[in-house]
């Protein structure tokens, strides 16, 4: 058994524990930063960043890192309805945002955020490492036992933060999972090469054999491109998503048109997403959750990475502000929900119970088809620098 001493754990390395990592460590605290895998590894994901969520990669001195490996400039949404239309909405121009966003594959991107925390003073990184349990001394968690390959560790620090997605250990052992069905959807995703006429725009699609349910094209590069299939469980239990993708992929006039003659490299992947929702504390005491371990998902678009920086900076300042009374979870609580309940998730479930209604897309596409002011609205709602009432008023 070895013993270690850390202000803070971290478990999990995706974007939401490097968020938290580099913010605690500017502020200097020591910190283990625990990922039961090593790096690069890949995430199931649409690889879409936002302009919001640039802003935060800027503040962590790795936004240029991003930018000098394969990205993709997005200034555009294009969104098809049920019955076939298509709007597009130009990225707005909002003071403090950038008017753009970028598709960066996560293999890489999540790669360059870990080299990136992995090279500060304070963070000491622990790959292959998964942890299994939270140790405790009496009533209060002093750290997270756990395995390194055929080694036993046990990790002992002040505050614990789970960072570790969909299936968070750390969320269930704190009793604070969310495992309503209502706030979970399944996507599928496939990365294509030879796709035709892209361009600076992410495609979502509403397509009637899909509904109710997303696809998506992200151009990756010029002529390639991260297609994909979500799936609501709230509306949908029985639909597997990867015959919606093969529907989606053979029949929809624009995917079709695109993929003529595409290829797709590597197999269809999927993975769930955890939706924001606004019930449940996301702390107990001195363990903190951030990023899909929270179920920080965006509930309209199925966009985490976003709310994975910025909630893993939120729970560094509050570990920072809650010092030396430990009122850290206090202050989380505040700022998660502040910022993320009534602001992001509680509107996005409004829009997306309209999203399961054929009516109501084909009735948004048409306004944004024939308004450049409603589609810019929407474009800067998805790209998150206008908030998500913008999409109707
Ligand atoms: C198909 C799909 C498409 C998506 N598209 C987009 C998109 O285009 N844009 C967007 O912004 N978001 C998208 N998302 C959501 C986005 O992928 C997540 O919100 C984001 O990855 C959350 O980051 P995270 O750091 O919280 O979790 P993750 O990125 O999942 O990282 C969690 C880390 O924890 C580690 N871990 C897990 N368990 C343990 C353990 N017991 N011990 C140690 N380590 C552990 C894992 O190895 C992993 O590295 C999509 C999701 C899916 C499924």
């Amino acid at each position: 058994m070895v013993e270690k001493k850390y202000d803070v754990t971290i478990v999990g390395a995706g974007p939401a524990g490097c968020s938290a990592a580099f913010f605690l460590a500017k502020n200097g605290f020591k910190v283990l930063l625990a990922d039961k895998t090593t790096f690069p590894r890949d995430k199931i994901c649409g690889d879409g960043i936002s302009s919001a969520a640039l802003n935060i990669l800027k503040e962590m001195e790795v936004l240029k890192k991003i930018e000098s490996i394969d990205h993709h400039k997005i200034g555009y949404v294009k969104i098809s309805s049920p019955n076939g239309r298509m709007m597009t909405g130009r990225y707005p121009i909002v003071k403090n945002f950038r008017d753009y966003g970028y598709v960066v594959k996560r293999k890489e991107f999540d790669y360059v955020l870990f080299e990136h925390v992995k090279a500060l003073p304070n963070v000491h990184v622990l790959e292959n490492f998964r942890v299994e349990n939270l140790v405790y001394n009496k009533d209060k968690v002093t750290g997270v036992a756990g395995s390194h390959g055929e080694e036993k560790i046990d990790v002992f620090s002040d505050y614990i933060i789970g960072a570790d997605g969909v299936h968070s250990k750390i969320a269930k052992k704190i009793g604070l999972f969310n495992d309503k069905n209502k706030h979970r959807a399944f996507a599928v995703r496939g990365y294509f090469e030879d796709v035709q006429d892209l361009s600076d725009a992410v495609e979502i699609h509403y397509d009637s054999q899909v509904m109710p349910g997303y696809c998506w094209i992200f151009p990756t590069g010029k002529t390639s491109a991260n297609v994909g299939v979500g799936v609501f469980n709230r509306f949908n239990e029985t639909k597997e998503a990867k015959e919606l993708f093969d529907l989606f992929v053979r029949n929809n006039k624009y995917a079709k048109k695109k993929l003529k003659n595409a290829k797709m490299k590597g197999p269809l992947k999927g993975f769930p997403l955890t939706l924001g929702s606004f019930g449940s504390k996301r702390s107990s005491g001195n363990v903190l959750l951030i990023g899909d371990a929270a179920s920080f998902i965006d509930p309209l678009t199925g966009e985490g990475i976003y709310y994975a920086l910025l909630s893993g900076k939120f729970a560094a300042e509050a570990i920072k502000k809650g010092e030396p009374n430990r009122l850290a979870g206090e202050y989380y609580e505040k700022m998660w929900a502040k910022k993320f309940k009534n602001r992001e998730f509680m509107p996005g479930y409004l829009l997306q119970t309209l999203m399961g209604s054929r009516i109501a897309i084909n009735a948004a596409v048409f306004i944004g088809s024939v308004s450049k002011k409603r589609a810019t609205n929407m474009a800067g709602v998805i790209s998150h620098v206008l908030p998500k009432y913008k999409m109707i008023f």
